[in-house]
């Protein structure tokens, strides 16, 4: 078996699929690993460390792109790396399936057996191979060190001889992964800290982190069976809205990470609620990607409005990029040798993990949403 691990192309992708210390797990089932030189540079994988670990190292991308059973990557495949896949070979990466259907489309179109990384599904048995979970949990801390960096202020509670300082107070919006990190990194830098969620399933799992969950009775359900958010009614909307401008209100940081799945992300906090902040108030939205959660949020941007800063990151998982790739190698790893049971390629479709995450195979879309996706591109193109 021989996997082939590619260096990223796209601008600021800093993580690696598989880093050293899984190459050499790898290597010990009697795997071949080949890795493109420099794919490891921007997380302090060098090639070195992967000869170590015992991979060889190719520096011919077209050869590296070529060489391996299963070629390995982050990001989504750009077209231009599409054209470099040999037909009918396998391939694995997040794909942003429903974002970019065009890619899936080409990838059937070139008969790729293609595994999302992001359609690997929430369940226990596949909780080691959840790169949602994994990667999430890296922008919730990320946000708020990048709050606490642009906040005037600080956010623990200070007692000194100058005076005493009272702790910032963070809101945090969505807990689900990347929430419940922000909420226990807030946490240690010693802030006073609220959480809400729609899902009020979560109230124990906020409170066990030391913040303090605000709480709306609605009268209806909002989680789906799957434990996901659901779209709620105008009514159930007005509600919580009302709750979160009282909060952001008092808020000096408000993060919000609330989405909803095959989703815009739902527009939570208003300008009318921005507008009532105090100035220099930070507001970070992990949604941004998603069309956002803070009215008036740019993907990629910074954005000044009335007086607070609205900072919506694209990509946070890769500005960690050592410990984001450490904790995607070991999803994709636990994935591939799922996939590997004995030295072959078992493309088991009875097996949920394997039946969701392969998208395309034998020339076909093998995910309903994904073809409606598709569909859709056709008919507004
Ligand atoms: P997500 O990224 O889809 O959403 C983030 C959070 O936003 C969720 O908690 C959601 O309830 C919340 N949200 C959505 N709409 C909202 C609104 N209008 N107002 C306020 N909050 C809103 O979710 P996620 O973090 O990927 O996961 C959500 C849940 O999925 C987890 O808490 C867990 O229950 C489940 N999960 C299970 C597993 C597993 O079993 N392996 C793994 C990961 C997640």
């Amino acid at each position: 078996m021989k996997i082939a691990v590619a260096r990223e192309s796209v601008l600021g992708e800093h993580r690696v699929a598989l880093t050293p210390d899984q190459v050499s797990r790898l290597i010990k089932k009697g795997w071949e690993i080949v890795v493109e030189s420099g794919a490891g540079n921007n997380s302090l994988s060098t090639d070195d460390a992967y000869q170590q670990a015992g991979a060889a190292i190719e520096g011919d991308r077209q050869t590296l792109w070529q060489s391996g059973d299963i070629l390995v990557k982050v990001a989504p495949p750009t077209a231009e790396e599409i054209d470099l896949m040999p037909e009918g070979s396998m391939f694995a990466s997040l794909l942003n399936p429903l974002g970019q259907p065009e890619v899936i489309q080409q990838l059937a179109n070139k008969k790729i057996t293609a595994l999302g990384m992001e359609l690997i599904p929430r369940t226990s048995r596949a909780q080691s191979m959840d790169v949602l979970s994994s990667q999430a949990g890296v922008a919730g801390y990320k946000a708020v060190l990048m709050a606490a960096a642009a906040l005037p202020k600080f956010f623990p509670m200070l007692t000194t001889a100058a005076g005493t300082i009272r702790p910032a107070k963070v809101f945090i919006i969505g807990a689900g992964v990347a929430g419940l990190q922000a909420i226990a990194t807030a946490r240690r830098l010693g802030a006073i800290v609220e959480a809400f969620d729609i899902r009020p399933a979560v109230k124990e799992e906020v409170q066990s982190l030391g913040a303090k969950f605000v709480e709306v009775e609605l009268n209806e359900e909002t989680a789906t069976a799957g434990g996901y958010a659901k779209e709620v009614s105008e009514d159930s909307k007005k509600k919580s809205q009302e709750l979160i401008a009282k909060h952001v209100a008092t808020a000096d940081v408000v993060i919000t990470t609330a989405q909803v799945p095959g989703r815009r992300a739902p527009v939570l906090v208003t300008d009318a609620m921005i507008a009532e902040m105090n100035p220099g108030s930070i507001l970070v939205d992990l949604a941004g990607e998603q069309g956002g959660n803070c009215e008036g949020c740019v993907a990629g941007r910074e954005t000044q409005v009335h007086g607070a800063t609205i900072i919506a990151p694209i990509n946070l998982p890769s500005t960690v990029s050592v410990h984001a790739s450490q904790m995607f190698s070991k999803n994709m790893s636990t994935l591939l040798q799922l996939l590997i049971p004995e030295n072959e390629i078992n493309l088991d479709f009875e097996d949920d993990i394997i039946d969701s995450v392969c998208v395309t195979h034998a020339g076909e879309v093998r995910n309903e949403r994904v073809k409606g996706a598709i569909a859709q591109t056709a008919v507004t193109a």
